[in-house]
């Protein structure tokens, strides 16, 4: 009896020990550089981020850049374009050769982007004349969109590459007309005093399949040149590419990161 009364304190205690630290521990070792313990309970929690109901659509944090709904009777209500319009669809929008890039309203620095777009179903020209378009960050730092579904052209120059610096780590584009999403991680470069401390970075996947990671840029993208960073405002608009070519976007959104637990940096 003596012995079962024993084991139910010790049961007891072993339990209210345990819930003790169900929310964590302030005995362990403090983690390098940071103001927190292993397993910190004061450590801030992240914030709740609800995902869309369907794979590829918009979380609740997200900022919808184009989703092919109106809002004040236009589709691209986020969008300017430098020159003329670019064409608005059934739930998607098509470059409108001639009619200059279309830049975001808003400006962006870190980023996580999601972007779907479609070559042309008709194959015209070939190498980097054949649906030809490009995603700016920053409108500097350009991800190649092009037809490379069995279209030869320089590797650097491909759907997916960091254009002109790194070809993509693998060839994954669908056929012309088909639909394909691209999942960016964008991590703008940092200065300080006009120099350059951080270089940027992309990690980029393409219909699901790695492309980049965490690849450093060596600078804004060129054409027949080798790239160089100069000092660039801290955000800047997210530029779609007027190629002369009639590449289709869709389903498009952005969500600004940052760090809830440590300093900015
Ligand atoms: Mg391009």
């Amino acid at each position: 009896m003596r012995r079962f009364a024993l084991l139910l304190l010790t049961t007891g205690l072993a339990m209210f020990g345990q819930a003790n630290h169900d929310l964590g521990y302030d005995d362990t070792p403090m983690l390098p550089g940071l103001p927190f313990h292993v397993h910190d309970p004061q450590r801030p929690h992240p914030p709740v981020v609800t995902p869309a109901a369907q794979v590829g659509g918009a979380p609740s944090d997200a900022i919808v850049l184009f989703d092919g709904k109106l809002v004040n009777g236009d589709a691209l209500s986020q969008w300017q374009s430098a020159k003329g319009n670019w064409k608005v669809g059934d739930g998607y929008f098509e470059v409108a050769p001639g009619a200059g890039d279309l830049a975001t309203k808003q400006k962006f620095g870190d980023v996580q982007l999601h972007i779907e777009w479609a070559a042309p179903a008709e194959i015209r020209g070939t190498s980097q004349n054949r649906g030809n378009s490009g995603i700016y960050l920053q409108g500097r730092y350009e991800i190649q969109v092009l037809d490379s579904y069995q279209n030869p052209t320089y590797a650097d120059g491909q759907a997916g590459a960091l254009y002109g610096q790194w070809p993509p780590l693998a060839n994954a584009t669908r056929k012309p007309g088909e639909w394909q999403s691209y999942d960016i991680v964008f991590e703008a470069p940092r200065f300080e005093g006009g120099k350059l401390v951080k270089p940027a970075y992309a990690t980029v996947f393409l219909n699901g399949v790695l492309l980049h990671n965490r690849k450093e840029l060596m600078g804004p993208t060129v054409h027949r040149a080798l790239a160089k960073y100069t000092q660039q405002p801290a955000e800047d608009s997210l530029v779609l590419q007027d190629h002369q070519q009639p590449v289709r976007y869709r389903n498009i959104w952005i969500r600004r990161l940052s760090t809830y637990d440590q300093p900015e940096k």
